[in-house]
């Protein structure tokens, strides 16, 4: 049984969800399709959101959610099909949803509309399939993908989604189920989601449960390539990565496969496959327990980082003590460190820019260290690093940090 996920990008217009359900007849005949919103559908929703919270005008994201929406259902159904139905049911919970006023949690409000978007795709996509004559069932994944109450961040109940997704997915060896990535919900059933572009991480969530043989993730790039092609054209495809390598990648910012999917893989030994639904003769790149091979240098860039640097205000050394005080503080606001260095006065990370807890940490950090920062910056990582690799990337950059070892080299800029 076989795991595929399909992207915003692969589902993003009429022709997009088309082509979908050829590959689909091609190579999906069982097993399990997971599905995220439409598009972009995931950040206009970010901004409906933000403006509820705020209490400012949504109405122009609102209308734009659902023109998006309804434009791709007329080209693909005729008007009595009972999608039409769907559709507004579901507009009607969200408008139901935002006439409330909101509560003064935003992650818990963000997870209760943004999953919209996975709901409304995965509806309309499961109907097109089933009008092109597959027999698919549509499956709600908050009844089976089970978190904690980390909104916006929810963590997998492991042994619970385990049980209950083998219920919910029986028999897929012979059956063709449809659902949402990126969503799920906690103990109490409330809607909550993994993180940004978790879907990827849902997909490897289900193989693990389920034990599929392989994974595949359909892309609008031809594979893992060596750098994101926008930044550094006509860079080489990587055919195949071990676990760890792909970890590495991900986890520095290789925004191909979320960070978090591969280790239910590797866990259960599950081959993931990065593939292109624009070629599918294209056999992608292949990540498993392969030892590593000589990998050309591999470019990763982080944007919109924040460079903190963290001072004792009596100038007393950065000691054990400080650090795991700061690292206290890091933790308490979920903020994750993609860069750290030290010497005996000061200590300075570099984290991902998020509005709502780097200030908040900056706020807390001020308390007890004098506390600079600058924002804004790029962080980039060269792995499989070679003689001359740096040039290319660095010219014309500021650097305000630098880290080396035997391979891999790192760089804070702007
Ligand atoms: N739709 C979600 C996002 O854009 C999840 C995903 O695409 O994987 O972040
Ligand atoms: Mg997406």
């Amino acid at each position: 049984m076989i795991v595929n996920k399909f992207g915003g990008a692969s589902i993003k217009s009429s022709e997009a969800i088309q082509r979908m359900n050829s590959i689909c007849s091609e190579f999906m005949q069982h097993g399990v399709i997971v599905v995220s919103a439409m598009g972009k559908t995931t950040n206009l929703l970010e901004q409906l959101v933000i403006n509820y919270c705020k209490e400012t005008p949504y109405d122009k994201y609102r209308k734009e959610f659902e023109l998006y929406h309804l434009q791709i259902i007329e080209k693909l159904f005729l008007r009595d099909n009972p999608i039409f139905q769907l559709f507004s049911v579901l507009l009607q919970e969200l408008d139901e949803k935002l006439l409330k006023r909101p509560g003064f949690n935003f992650d818990f409000e963000y997870d209760q509309i943004v999953s919209f978007g996975e709901l409304l795709s995965t509806k309309i996509v499961a109907a097109y399939l089933n009008q092109q004559g597959k027999k698919v069932t549509w499956v709600d994944i908050r009844n089976c993908l089970k978190t904690d109450s980390t909104f916006r961040e929810g963590r997998v109940d492991w042994e619970l989604s385990r049980k209950l997704m083998v219920e919910y997915f029986p028999d897929a060896d012979s059956n063709l189920y449809l659902t949402q990535g990126f969503i799920g919900s906690d103990l109490n059933n409330l809607t909550t989601t993994l993180g940004r572009e978790g879907s990827d991480f849902t997909a490897a969530v289900i193989a693990n449960a389920l034990n599929a043989e392989k994974v595949v993730v359909w892309k609008d790039v031809p594979g893992i390539l060596c750098a994101d092609p926008d930044w550094i054209p006509d860079t080489p495809k990587i055919d195949k990565l071990s676990y760890s390598e792909a970890v590495e990648l991900a986890f520095y910012g290789a925004r191909v496969i979320h960070p978090k999917t591969i280790k239910p893989l590797q866990n259960k030994n599950i081959p993931l496959q990065v593939r292109s639904f624009l070629n599918t003769a294209n056999q992608g790149t292949l990540i498993d327990s392969i030892k590593n091979q000589d990998t050309p240098p591999v470019y990763i860039k982080k944007e919109q980082q924040v460079l903190i640097s963290i001072k004792p205000k009596d100038y007393s050394f950065i000691i054990e003590e400080n650090l795991s005080h700061i690292f206290g503080i890091l933790a308490h606001q979920q903020i994750k460190v993609n860069l750290m260095q030290n010497s005996a006065l000061s200590f300075s990370i570099a984290v991902d820019s998020n509005m709502e807890r780097v200030p908040k940490v900056i706020q807390e950090l001020k308390l007890y260290y004098n506390v600079k920062y600058n924002d804004g910056l790029d962080l980039i990582t060269i792995r499989h690093n070679q003689a001359g690799a740096e040039h290319k990337v660095l010219e014309g950059k500021t650097i305000l940090v630098e880290q080396r070892s035997r391979t891999v080299a790192k760089f804070i800029v702007r």
